[in-house]
């Protein structure tokens, strides 16, 4: 089998983001959805723990990663489900006596009567956002658009970026302000968001300390940025290994744990303030029916069987509690950079 990448050659090389650690041969891991075929492999920092898949590929190798529908399935029929939601939750919410709803915690009733309705029922969305008054976000990587089509209902400032052409064309269908292409082509004005959203897209960033520092300078000073990725130090990947759907190789280059995500945090002028373990079933059981079966097909079948459902379950609840989800979110608030980390001009 061919095996795209020698991690024999990382031996000398250093951390991209703590600088201290040397990276180290980790794991060897294939295409799981068999868009590119071959093995891949990944090194890890001895001291920060960060993984990241080596050598580190280009811009242009990255675009070849994906294939051309990588987006496009079920983007419309996700817009009209996003759709019907929220007008059942307005409905609600100008029927029922205004409070705030928050003895019923982050159940489904409680996220669709607050304003929690895109991360329902795993994140506290309206807790992040409380105190804000300019209520503008962006999405970095905002896919074909339903997570920013829900802000805007409910009354925020949407803008987005997307790389992907069919992805954005979607999102711009949608009437919403989606710039196609990179963050740092976008040319967006500085401290001018309140909120920044990378949703499962930190993991698919060739250069995380330079897109982090780009968020740094377009979040206002008390910008709040929620990233959500999988988890390479969660229970998923311990049980799975090379099975482990969140491992997503060669699109994910760099795969975090809480851990690295922090290191990753304090070198851009960042700080974490909570994380959530949400887990996720689906990662769960596409791993599981991958272990099962090598076959599509089969994949397909196990993956709706209710053993295997309620397996899923089961281990999300685990990783839940055990606080060692395949997949976690993060609420970082923004700092002042560092002398260190160089930034030209005043910190805003
Ligand atoms: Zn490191």
């Amino acid at each position: 089998m061919k095996r795209h990448y020698d991690a024999a050659s990382s031996p000398g090389s250093f951390c991209p983001v703590c600088h201290r650690g040397r990276l180290r041969p980790f794991f060897w891991g294939r295409d799981l959805t068999g868009t590119v075929p071959g093995e891949f492999s990944l090194v890890r920092c001895e001291i920060c723990s960060l993984s990241l898949l080596w050598p580190i590929p280009d811009k242009r190798q990255v675009f070849s990663f994906y294939p051309d529908d990588y987006y496009q399935f079920g983007a419309k029929q996700r817009a009209k489900i996003i759709r019907r939601a929220m007008r059942v939750s307005h409905s609600w919410r100008s029927i029922l006596p205004k409070r705030n709803y928050s003895f019923l915690g982050h159940t489904r009733l409680g996220c669709l009567l607050k304003v929690d309705l895109p991360y329902s029922p795993v994140f506290p969305f309206s807790e992040i956002v409380e105190g804000i008054d300019n209520r503008r976000i962006l999405d970095i990587g905002c896919g074909t658009g339903e997570f920013l089509l829900a802000m805007k209902n409910m009354g925020w400032e949407t803008w987005g970026v997307e790389p992907n052409l069919v992805a954005a064309t979607v999102a711009k269908s949608l009437g919403l302000r989606v710039f196609h292409g990179e963050l740092n082509e976008a040319s967006l004005p500085a401290g001018y968001f309140q909120v920044i959203r990378l949703h499962h897209v930190l993991e698919h960033i060739y250069n995380p300390v330079e897109t982090m520092r780009e968020i740094h300078r377009l979040l206002s000073k008390e910008g709040r940025l929620i990233v959500t990725v999988p988890n390479i130090g969660g229970m998923g990947f311990k049980i799975f290994g090379r099975f482990w759907w969140g491992l997503d190789l060669p699109r994910h280059i760099f795969h975090y744990s809480p851990g690295s995500l922090s290191t990753l945090a304090e070198e851009t002028g960042f700080r974490i303030v909570r994380i959530f373990h949400h887990g996720s079933k689906s990662i769960l059981v596409r791993s599981l029916s991958l272990a099962i079966s090598r076959k599509k097909s089969w994949q397909r079948i196990v993956r709706r069987l209710p053993p295997v459902q309620l397996v899923g379950n089961i281990l999300q609840w685990l990783g839940k509690i055990s606080r060692r989800s395949e997949e976690f979110t993060a609420f970082l608030r923004r700092l002042p950079l560092p002398e260190t980390v160089g930034q030209s001009g005043s910190d805003r």
